[in-house]
């Protein structure tokens, strides 16, 4: 698959196919691609949703599984350090978001890892009822927004808005994510941070379409919170971990509902009354899941190994080729561009509307072109730096060119929704 023939649907004054593999040949971070498990001709635009499998992954897992778990059994919670596992993952993640060390928690899934840090901003700010954030938020953050108000019952509301511009005093806490997931576009996370604050609220990042594909500076911007996902950039894995940043100065006082036994301050001694851990240890809730943080260490470990700034730099590269080249041809393909065109201005995705994008997105993954389709008619392509090569991006514009102009996305097999879009 995604063997294409045919004369290049652009202009002669953009980049052509010759340029692309040229920069790939100049590319510093060409080797990376190696270290990962690729289906041979694939082009991967959805490792912003489910990263790619690190070739380590499979290996490292099968030690877990036969050597500490099949031999070693209840003696690897400390003889293999499974108990502080959660820990070095943690401070690996730091490392890739601009966080303290000892500041950040992995466990369970974004959804309740922002129900945490939520609930102990809520608790700060008592007289404040407002939950702030934008309308074209991830639903789960709204969701989980929500579900956390009314379970309270003290009267805190969510306040939806276009784009966060005035703060009011009844704001106890601002709740963004950093990188939309449909648009691409990033919010300028010290400035808002700031104006939060100013304001007398806290500030949430949800990171989930940053971490791992551009440099975040949780501390530089003061963010008071953060939460992000294990299995897209960072490439732990289907359903990996999730992490949680608490801001040091909050730690002496956080609190958070899901109070379990190993987010107690002595586990083992099995006390009667809870008595949270001392800082981001309090943060945990149960047994952390030691299979699918092996393999989200992996992923991490990768990542680590590459200087964020060059990722970053990659990362704009690419998805310029590939905007540049499909918003060529886009007003008469029945396209709208609806990522940044500033580079500065988006994370490492580029995002098009069109009134068939499913069945076009569906074609384009039967031709080998893996992007996803965004409710209602967002076709979206992500571009992970670290195993994506230019000829990749020249190659998906003009298969995304082809797909629309041929109408090859036209079948009725191409309009069948599946669950998972
Ligand atoms: C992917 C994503 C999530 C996923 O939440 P889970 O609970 O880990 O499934 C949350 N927030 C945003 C902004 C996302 O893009």
């Amino acid at each position: 698959m995604a063997v294409r023939a045919r004369p290049s649907p652009f202009a002669a004054s953009l980049p052509a196919r010759a340029d692309a593999k040229a920069m790939d040949a100049a590319d510093p971070l060409a080797l990376a691609r190696n270290l990962f498990s690729l289906p041979p001709g694939a082009i991967y635009l959805d490792g912003n949703s489910l990263g790619a499998l690190p070739r380590a992954t499979a290996a490292r897992l099968q030690d877990v599984v036969r050597d500490e778990w099949g031999g070693d059994l209840i003696a690897s919670w400390n003889k293999h350090g499974w108990i502080d596992l959660a820990r070095r993952v943690g401070d690996k993640i730091a490392k890739l978001i601009g966080a303290e060390a000892n500041t950040v928690s992995v466990g369970d899934s974004t959804s309740i890892a922002l129900f945490k840090v939520l609930a102990d901003a809520l608790a700060r700010n008592p007289g404040r009822k407002t939950i702030l954030s934008e309308r074209g938020n991830f639903p789960t953050d709204l969701y989980m927004a929500e579900g956390l108000a009314a379970l309270l019952g003290q009267g805190h509301r969510l306040e939806l808005v276009e784009r966060v511009e005035n703060i009011g005093d009844d704001v106890a806490v601002v709740m963004l994510t950093h990188v939309d997931y449909r648009t691409g576009a990033m919010h300028d996370m010290a400035s808002i941070t700031a104006k939060a604050q100013a304001a007398g609220a806290l500030a949430i990042w949800d990171l989930a379409h940053s971490a791992g594909a551009l440099p975040v500076d949780l501390a530089g911007a003061k963010a008071d919170y953060a939460v992000g996902c294990g299995y897209k950039y960072l490439n732990g894995g289907p359903g990996a971990p999730a992490f949680l940043y608490v801001a040091p100065r909050h730690h002496e006082t956080f609190r958070q509902p899901l109070q379990g036994w190993l987010g107690h301050a002595a586990p083992f001694a099995f006390e009667q009354a809870y008595r949270p851990a001392a800082g981001i240890a309090g943060a945990t809730t149960g047994t952390p899941p030691i299979l699918s943080l092996a393999a989200l260490e992996v992923g991490v470990d990768t990542l680590l190994r590459f200087p964020m700034a060059e990722l970053r730099a990659k990362s704009q590269a690419l998805t310029e080729i590939f905007r540049t080249l499909v918003q060529s041809r886009a007003s008469e393909l029945g396209l709208e561009g609806v990522s940044p065109a500033d580079p500065e201005a988006r994370g490492s995705q580029i995002s098009f509307r069109h009134e068939h994008a499913y069945a076009i997105v569906q074609a384009l993954i039967a031709q080998g072109v893996t992007g996803d389709f965004r409710a209602p008619d967002i076709l979206r392509f992500g571009f992970a730096p670290l195993y994506l090569r230019y000829v990749d991006a020249w190659d998906a514009a003009a298969y995304l060119v082809d797909t629309i102009e041929s109408r090859a996305f036209d079948d009725e097999k191409f309009r069948q929704r599946q669950t998972v879009t």
